[in-house]
């Protein structure tokens, strides 16, 4: 089989192999980052499902929506999402209500407290509009953090 030999030969020499290696090298390269990223990104994260390590630190408000209570306080972000994730139940359309520190009642939703007028509100309090539209003197932070010069405010 002397002609196969000596295309063998040929291919080599001519160095046309030289291209599908190199992107099999490149191939393999891209590959390993990806893995390497993956395998960081999993020992990275905290062991408490995806909740971020700086969250035991923010705070965020939650109000009771029990009439007689009304209580309202922070915990921080952290205490609030875990809680979400343990007791995330997909019958129900929002989010699991936390327990009341005040009234241990299952009736706290999360809250925001108005920059302008220190209410405090449930989150999305207005159907359609931005989660933390004040109801009481329409301020919301989401809003006037998206519109561009929106600090000089023209009365
Ligand atoms: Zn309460
Ligand atoms: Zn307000």
């Amino acid at each position: 089989m002397v002609t196969a030999k000596r295309l063998l030969t040929s291919f080599f020499r001519s160095g046309w192999m030289e291209e599908p290696v190199k992107k099999k090298v490149i191939v393999g390269a891209i590959v390993g980052c990806l893995v390497l990223a993956a395998g960081i990104t999993y020992v990275t994260r905290s062991p408490a499902g995806g909740i971020p390590k700086s969250f035991a630190k923010e705070l965020t408000w939650v109000k009771c929506r029990n009439p007689e209570c009304e209580a309202e306080y922070q915990v921080t972000k952290k205490e609030y999402f875990q809680y979400q994730e343990e007791h995330y139940d997909p019958r129900l359309a929002g989010a699991p209500p936390m327990v009341c520190q005040q009234c241990g009642a299952e009736s706290v939703y999360r809250a925001v407290k108005c920059e302008k007028c220190g209410l405090v509100f449930e989150m999305g309090t207005i159907p359609g509009d931005y989660n933390d539209r004040c109801p009481k003197c329409r301020y919301s932070k989401l809003e006037t953090e998206k519109k561009p010069g929106a600090a000089s405010s023209g009365g």
